[in-house]
Protein backbone atom coordinates (compact mmCIF):
# COMPACT_ATOMS: atom_id res chain seq x y z
CA UNK A 1 0.00 0.00 0.00
CA UNK A 2 1.36 3.68 -1.27
CA UNK A 3 0.85 6.40 1.43
CA UNK A 4 1.50 10.00 -0.12
CA UNK A 5 3.13 12.59 2.44
CA UNK A 6 3.04 16.41 1.92
CA UNK A 7 3.30 19.29 4.16
CA UNK A 8 0.03 21.43 4.77
CA UNK A 9 0.13 25.02 4.29
CA UNK A 10 -0.53 26.56 7.95
CA UNK A 11 0.12 24.71 11.24
CA UNK A 12 -2.56 21.75 12.12
CA UNK A 13 -3.88 21.90 8.41
CA UNK A 14 -5.79 25.43 9.47
CA UNK A 15 -7.05 28.21 6.95
CA UNK A 16 -5.20 31.00 7.81
CA UNK A 17 -2.69 32.01 10.42
CA UNK A 18 -3.91 35.24 12.82
CA UNK A 19 -1.33 37.52 14.16
CA UNK A 20 -1.95 40.10 16.64
CA UNK A 21 0.34 42.49 17.49
CA UNK A 22 0.06 44.95 20.67
CA UNK A 23 2.37 48.13 20.57
CA UNK A 24 4.10 49.95 23.67
CA UNK A 25 3.85 47.61 26.52
CA UNK A 26 1.15 49.86 28.29
CA UNK A 27 -1.34 49.21 31.08
CA UNK A 28 -4.27 47.98 29.24
CA UNK A 29 -2.60 45.23 27.74
CA UNK A 30 -2.06 43.70 31.20
CA UNK A 31 -5.21 44.65 32.51
CA UNK A 32 -7.56 43.68 29.33
CA UNK A 33 -6.12 42.18 26.59
CA UNK A 34 -3.94 39.53 28.05
CA UNK A 35 -6.96 38.22 29.94
CA UNK A 36 -9.41 38.20 27.42
CA UNK A 37 -6.82 36.54 25.05
CA UNK A 38 -6.15 33.92 27.49
CA UNK A 39 -9.23 33.04 28.42
CA UNK A 40 -10.26 32.28 24.96
CA UNK A 41 -6.71 30.33 24.29
CA UNK A 42 -5.92 32.91 21.95
CA UNK A 43 -2.07 34.35 21.11
CA UNK A 44 -1.25 38.28 21.15
CA UNK A 45 2.58 39.63 20.39
CA UNK A 46 3.67 42.27 23.04
CA UNK A 47 6.39 44.88 21.45
CA UNK A 48 8.12 45.96 24.68
CA UNK A 49 9.68 48.85 25.57
CA UNK A 50 11.63 47.88 29.02
CA UNK A 51 13.29 51.35 28.96
CA UNK A 52 10.13 53.75 28.30
CA UNK A 53 9.15 55.32 31.51
CA UNK A 54 5.75 54.20 31.48
CA UNK A 55 6.95 50.93 31.53
CA UNK A 56 5.81 48.79 34.78
CA UNK A 57 8.74 45.80 34.79
CA UNK A 58 6.89 43.84 37.83
CA UNK A 59 3.84 43.75 36.18
CA UNK A 60 5.17 42.67 32.62
CA UNK A 61 7.58 40.04 34.59
CA UNK A 62 4.67 38.70 36.60
CA UNK A 63 1.95 38.22 33.18
CA UNK A 64 5.42 36.47 31.16
CA UNK A 65 5.32 33.66 34.00
CA UNK A 66 2.20 33.27 33.56
CA UNK A 67 0.67 33.51 30.34
CA UNK A 68 1.75 31.76 26.52
CA UNK A 69 1.70 35.22 25.32
CA UNK A 70 4.66 36.02 23.10
CA UNK A 71 6.70 38.89 23.44
CA UNK A 72 8.70 40.77 20.71
CA UNK A 73 11.55 43.87 20.48
CA UNK A 74 9.72 47.44 19.68
CA UNK A 75 13.34 49.43 21.29
CA UNK A 76 14.42 50.02 24.59
CA UNK A 77 13.05 53.30 25.34
CA UNK A 78 10.36 53.81 22.41
CA UNK A 79 12.44 57.31 21.15
CA UNK A 80 14.21 56.41 18.74
CA UNK A 81 17.62 56.20 17.17
CA UNK A 82 20.27 59.20 16.49
CA UNK A 83 22.82 56.83 15.16
CA UNK A 84 23.94 53.38 14.45
CA UNK A 85 25.43 52.94 18.13
CA UNK A 86 22.45 54.29 19.38
CA UNK A 87 19.82 51.98 17.67
CA UNK A 88 22.04 48.96 18.43
CA UNK A 89 21.85 50.02 22.03
CA UNK A 90 18.02 50.43 22.15
CA UNK A 91 17.79 47.14 20.28
CA UNK A 92 20.20 44.93 22.10
CA UNK A 93 18.95 45.79 25.73
CA UNK A 94 15.34 44.93 24.55
CA UNK A 95 16.41 42.03 23.25
CA UNK A 96 18.17 40.95 26.25
CA UNK A 97 15.03 41.86 28.27
CA UNK A 98 12.37 40.00 26.21
CA UNK A 99 14.76 36.81 25.82
CA UNK A 100 14.83 36.77 29.95
CA UNK A 101 11.35 36.78 30.06
CA UNK A 102 11.02 33.65 28.54
CA UNK A 103 14.47 31.96 30.49
CA UNK A 104 12.52 28.28 29.26
CA UNK A 105 13.19 28.64 26.14
CA UNK A 106 16.56 28.30 23.86
CA UNK A 107 18.87 31.17 23.49
CA UNK A 108 19.53 32.57 20.22
CA UNK A 109 16.30 31.66 18.83
CA UNK A 110 14.55 34.58 16.26
CA UNK A 111 12.52 37.63 18.16
CA UNK A 112 9.80 39.92 16.33
CA UNK A 113 10.83 43.42 15.92
CA UNK A 114 8.84 46.88 15.36
CA UNK A 115 10.42 50.22 14.74
CA UNK A 116 9.23 52.86 17.14
CA UNK A 117 7.01 55.04 15.41
CA UNK A 118 6.38 58.74 16.04
CA UNK A 119 10.25 59.08 16.21
CA UNK A 120 13.17 59.29 14.15
CA UNK A 121 14.91 55.89 13.32
CA UNK A 122 18.38 57.51 12.19
CA UNK A 123 20.79 54.99 11.21
CA UNK A 124 22.08 53.68 7.82
CA UNK A 125 20.54 51.27 5.83
CA UNK A 126 23.34 48.73 5.99
CA UNK A 127 23.74 49.21 9.79
CA UNK A 128 19.79 48.45 10.05
CA UNK A 129 20.30 45.46 8.23
CA UNK A 130 23.65 44.52 10.28
CA UNK A 131 21.73 45.34 13.58
CA UNK A 132 18.51 43.00 12.90
CA UNK A 133 20.80 40.20 12.05
CA UNK A 134 22.75 40.36 14.57
CA UNK A 135 20.59 40.22 16.92
CA UNK A 136 18.13 37.76 15.21
CA UNK A 137 15.16 39.94 14.56
CA UNK A 138 12.67 39.15 12.05
CA UNK A 139 10.78 42.48 10.80
CA UNK A 140 6.75 41.68 11.62
CA UNK A 141 4.60 41.94 8.60
CA UNK A 142 3.20 45.95 8.71
CA UNK A 143 0.24 46.24 10.07
CA UNK A 144 -0.85 49.65 7.76
CA UNK A 145 -4.06 49.98 7.28
CA UNK A 146 -5.31 47.07 9.66
CA UNK A 147 -4.82 49.15 12.59
CA UNK A 148 -7.33 49.15 15.50
CA UNK A 149 -8.37 52.21 16.58
CA UNK A 150 -6.72 53.98 13.77
CA UNK A 151 -7.92 52.44 10.57
CA UNK A 152 -10.15 50.01 12.23
CA UNK A 153 -12.53 50.66 15.05
CA UNK A 154 -15.96 49.14 14.88
CA UNK A 155 -16.20 44.69 15.35
CA UNK A 156 -17.65 44.77 12.17
CA UNK A 157 -14.34 45.86 10.19
CA UNK A 158 -12.33 43.86 12.45
CA UNK A 159 -14.77 40.63 11.54
CA UNK A 160 -14.27 41.87 8.48
CA UNK A 161 -10.31 41.17 8.24
CA UNK A 162 -10.32 37.76 9.69
CA UNK A 163 -13.15 36.69 6.80
CA UNK A 164 -11.04 37.88 4.12
CA UNK A 165 -8.15 35.88 5.45
CA UNK A 166 -10.41 32.77 5.79
CA UNK A 167 -11.46 33.31 2.27
CA UNK A 168 -7.74 34.10 0.76
CA UNK A 169 -5.51 31.73 3.28
CA UNK A 170 -3.54 34.40 3.77
CA UNK A 171 -2.37 35.66 7.24
CA UNK A 172 -4.35 38.12 8.92
CA UNK A 173 -2.77 40.77 10.74
CA UNK A 174 -4.20 43.04 13.38
CA UNK A 175 -2.27 45.85 14.83
CA UNK A 176 -3.63 47.51 18.52
CA UNK A 177 -2.34 50.46 21.01
CA UNK A 178 -4.64 50.57 23.82
CA UNK A 179 -7.42 47.91 24.08
CA UNK A 180 -9.70 50.02 26.49
CA UNK A 181 -7.37 52.33 28.05
CA UNK A 182 -4.57 54.63 26.82
CA UNK A 183 -3.48 55.48 23.48
CA UNK A 184 -4.99 54.97 20.10
CA UNK A 185 -7.36 52.76 21.83
CA UNK A 186 -10.34 49.98 20.55
CA UNK A 187 -13.09 49.45 23.33
CA UNK A 188 -12.94 46.83 25.11
CA UNK A 189 -16.43 44.95 24.01
CA UNK A 190 -15.08 45.69 20.45
CA UNK A 191 -12.11 43.94 21.47
CA UNK A 192 -14.04 41.24 22.78
CA UNK A 193 -16.34 40.70 20.12
CA UNK A 194 -13.42 40.41 17.65
CA UNK A 195 -11.85 37.42 20.16
CA UNK A 196 -15.38 35.80 20.11
CA UNK A 197 -15.47 36.03 16.36
CA UNK A 198 -12.24 34.42 16.27
CA UNK A 199 -12.68 31.41 18.72
CA UNK A 200 -15.75 30.61 16.39
CA UNK A 201 -13.61 30.25 13.84
CA UNK A 202 -10.78 28.49 15.45
CA UNK A 203 -11.21 25.40 13.24
CA UNK A 204 -9.72 27.39 10.47
CA UNK A 205 -7.67 30.07 12.08
CA UNK A 206 -3.93 29.29 13.51
CA UNK A 207 -3.63 31.64 16.12
CA UNK A 208 0.15 32.35 16.26
CA UNK A 209 2.68 35.43 16.11
CA UNK A 210 5.21 36.52 13.22
CA UNK A 211 7.99 34.73 13.99
CA UNK A 212 6.60 31.10 14.70
CA UNK A 213 4.34 31.90 11.52
CA UNK A 214 7.39 33.10 9.57
CA UNK A 215 9.46 30.10 10.48
CA UNK A 216 6.95 27.81 8.96
CA UNK A 217 6.32 29.77 5.85
CA UNK A 218 10.13 29.35 5.55
CA UNK A 219 10.42 26.15 6.23
CA UNK A 220 7.60 25.07 4.75
CA UNK A 221 8.44 26.72 1.21
CA UNK A 222 12.10 25.19 1.54
CA UNK A 223 12.06 21.63 3.21
CA UNK A 224 11.43 18.45 1.16
CA UNK A 225 9.71 15.63 2.15
CA UNK A 226 10.19 12.07 1.05
CA UNK A 227 9.09 8.73 1.98
CA UNK A 228 10.12 5.61 0.81
CA UNK A 229 9.23 1.97 1.98
CA UNK A 230 11.61 0.19 4.52
CA UNK A 231 12.15 -3.25 2.62
CA UNK A 232 10.75 -6.18 4.30
CA UNK A 233 8.15 -4.65 6.25
CA UNK A 234 5.05 -3.17 6.46
CA UNK A 235 6.91 0.32 7.46
CA UNK A 236 7.53 3.62 5.72
CA UNK A 237 10.54 6.21 6.43
CA UNK A 238 9.82 9.56 5.79
CA UNK A 239 13.11 12.47 5.61
CA UNK A 240 11.99 15.86 6.09
CA UNK A 241 14.66 17.73 4.88
CA UNK A 242 15.46 21.96 5.67
CA UNK A 243 17.93 24.08 4.14
CA UNK A 244 18.07 26.60 6.65
CA UNK A 245 20.25 27.21 9.74
CA UNK A 246 18.91 25.45 13.74
CA UNK A 247 17.10 29.11 14.13
CA UNK A 248 14.43 27.68 11.82
CA UNK A 249 12.43 24.61 13.79
CA UNK A 250 8.80 25.60 13.79
CA UNK A 251 7.01 22.28 13.92
CA UNK A 252 5.36 21.40 9.88
CA UNK A 253 2.22 19.98 10.02
CA UNK A 254 2.55 17.06 7.45
CA UNK A 255 -0.49 14.69 6.26
CA UNK A 256 -1.42 11.81 4.94
CA UNK A 257 -4.64 11.32 2.87
CA UNK A 258 -6.78 8.99 4.66
CA UNK A 259 -8.00 5.91 2.86
CA UNK A 260 -10.00 3.03 3.75
CA UNK A 261 -6.85 0.81 3.37
CA UNK A 262 -4.77 3.00 6.36
CA UNK A 263 -5.64 1.17 9.28
CA UNK A 264 -4.22 2.58 12.91
CA UNK A 265 -0.90 4.06 12.24
CA UNK A 266 2.31 4.30 14.67
CA UNK A 267 4.25 7.43 13.69
CA UNK A 268 7.14 8.48 15.57
CA UNK A 269 10.10 10.69 15.00
CA UNK A 270 13.99 10.13 16.27
CA UNK A 271 12.71 6.97 18.39
CA UNK A 272 9.57 9.54 20.31
CA UNK A 273 5.65 9.02 19.23
CA UNK A 274 3.91 11.83 17.53
CA UNK A 275 0.63 12.62 18.17
CA UNK A 276 -1.82 12.35 15.04
CA UNK A 277 -4.78 13.92 14.28
CA UNK A 278 -7.44 14.67 11.63
CA UNK A 279 -8.17 17.99 9.42
CA UNK A 280 -10.61 17.36 6.82
CA UNK A 281 -10.25 13.78 5.43
CA UNK A 282 -6.21 13.97 6.39
CA UNK A 283 -4.13 12.45 8.90
CA UNK A 284 -1.97 14.76 9.99
CA UNK A 285 1.10 15.28 12.63
CA UNK A 286 4.14 17.75 13.43
CA UNK A 287 7.43 16.73 13.17
CA UNK A 288 10.35 19.18 12.92
CA UNK A 289 12.47 19.22 9.94
CA UNK A 290 16.02 17.79 10.22
CA UNK A 291 15.50 16.71 13.61
CA UNK A 292 15.80 12.32 12.92
CA UNK A 293 14.21 9.76 10.98
CA UNK A 294 10.02 10.35 10.77
CA UNK A 295 8.90 6.35 11.24
CA UNK A 296 5.08 5.23 10.01
CA UNK A 297 4.38 2.07 10.79
CA UNK A 298 1.06 0.54 9.89
CA UNK A 299 -0.72 -2.36 9.68
CA UNK A 300 -3.06 -3.01 6.22
CA UNK A 301 -6.68 -3.70 7.31
CA UNK A 302 -7.05 -4.26 3.59
ZN1 LIG B 1 5.10 51.96 19.31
Amino acid sequence: MEIQVSIEKWKSGKISPLMMFFDDSIESHIKNAIPALSARDLIGTFYLNPGAKWFDHAAWNSVAAKTNMEFANHSWTHSGAKNADDGEGEIAACNEYVLGLKPERKIPRLLSFAYPGGCKWDVPEEDKIKALKKYNLIVRPTSAGRSAGVHVKTASELKALVEAGISTGSPIVIGFHGVGGEWLSIDLPIFTELLDFVSENKSSIWSSDPVSIYKYEMERDSSTVRISRIEGSSASRISLDCPLDPLYDEPLTLSIQKTSTIGSLRISQAGQALQQFIAGDKLCFDAVPNHGEILIEHEQTA
